[in-house]
């Protein structure tokens, strides 16, 4: 089958043939249907300690079941239209019992390493781990489920209240996930802080009742629009400084949730955190029950992200693609139909 395969850091993704899946008894092939771009596979590539070359990443996708293990679990059946998370645990321990697969100690991820991703004709996934998509919601929809999840459990964890005011720092697709879910829950007032104009424009578009330039004065510009301080910030960039930003910006007992993903040390003068009482909630992944309220509340029309979605390309085109979302862009989501 063809995939687009990482050569090593800082290179050009190659497509070219490759193995088929060779699926365990619990697992599912799919033929992939759509795959997005995520923001950490422009990371780990660019990265010298990153990805082993001749892995396939991808790890936002959905596809149509074309084989079924032996002791596959959920009644899947070939033709069966899906979504997967991008992990396969080992079907037996609490965690994985309880849904909450991304802390299985034995956990393998997809895309990333250990299990060859969804930049590909065809991925093997597990049978645990994947959920049919409604009829409704068509593969293009069925591979924003991830990075909705995603920003799902990030607002899990503030806890919110409804008539609070947030901060959103970053309108990648994780800032504008969260954006959504946000104001999903009730809070008052979403103000998103993002450098580009562009992503501004989107934040508007996903839910955010103010949007405010990176470079200016955050926090004058948030009073204005929420009469006071944040009772939630959230990080969603990923940089060394941002988590000392948040605390300046944070109101007194408000929590900061982290969910970008910074690969550097960093440092905060922890007596800012003190005097507001401060707490920092770091966060991963998701919860499956978090891809399930996506499934429904999408397939009820409840959340629209379509306007996340900025182009579509082929695996031909992926290359190319990848390696223009490196530098400044207007674009959002790229999703690549293979
Ligand atoms: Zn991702
Ligand atoms: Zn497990």
């Amino acid at each position: 089958m063809q995939a687009a395969v990482f050569k090593g850091p800082g290179q050009r993704l190659v497509v070219e043939d490759v193995p088929e899946p060779n699926p365990e008894p619990t697992d599912l092939v799919l033929r992939v249907g759509c795959c997005g771009i995520c923001g950490s596979d422009l990371h780990v590539a660019d990265a010298a300690m990153g990805l082993p070359p001749g892995c396939v990443m991808g790890h936002e996708f959905s596809g149509e079941v074309v084989e079924v293990g032996p002791d596959a679990v959920g009644d899947f059946a070939v033709g069966d239209r899906v979504t997967a998370m991008p992990c396969i645990g080992c079907g037996g321990c609490a965690a994985c019992l309880t849904g909450d697969i991304m802390h299985c100690e034995s956990l393998q991820g997809t895309g990333l390493g250990a299990i060859p991703g969804a930049y590909a004709e065809y991925v093997r996934v597990g049978s645990q781990e994947t959920m049919r998509l409604p009829d409704s919601l068509d593969f293009r929809i069925g591979a924003l489920v991830e990075p909705l999840a995603v920003g799902l459990n990030a607002v899990n964890a503030a806890h919110l209240t409804r008539g609070e005011s947030v901060l959103v720092i970053g309108a990648g697709p994780v800032g504008l996930a969260v954006t959504l879910w946000a104001r999903f829950f009730g809070v008052r007032s979403v103000v998103v802080s993002e450098l580009s104009e562009a992503r501004r424009e989107m934040a508007a578009k996903l839910g955010a009742t103010s949007v405010v330039d990176g470079g200016s004065d955050v926090a004058s510009a948030f009073a204005d629009h929420a009469g006071g301080p944040p009772d939630v910030v959230f990080e969603c960039v990923g940089l060394p400084g941002m988590l000392m930003q948040c605390g300046t910006l944070a109101g007194s007992r408000s929590r900061v949730i982290v969910a970008g993903v910074c690969m550097e040390s960093d440092t905060i003068f922890p007596m800012a955190g003190i005097l507001k009482e401060l707490s920092f909630h770091f966060v991963l992944g998701y919860h499956q029950r978090d891809w399930r309220l996506t499934l429904d509340m999408l397939e009820a029309g409840r959340v629209d992200a379509s306007a996340m979605v900025t182009d579509v390309v082929d695996l031909a085109g992926l290359p190319s693609a990848f390696e223009a979302l490196k530098q400044p862009t207007t674009q959002s989501k790229v999703l690549v139909e293979p």
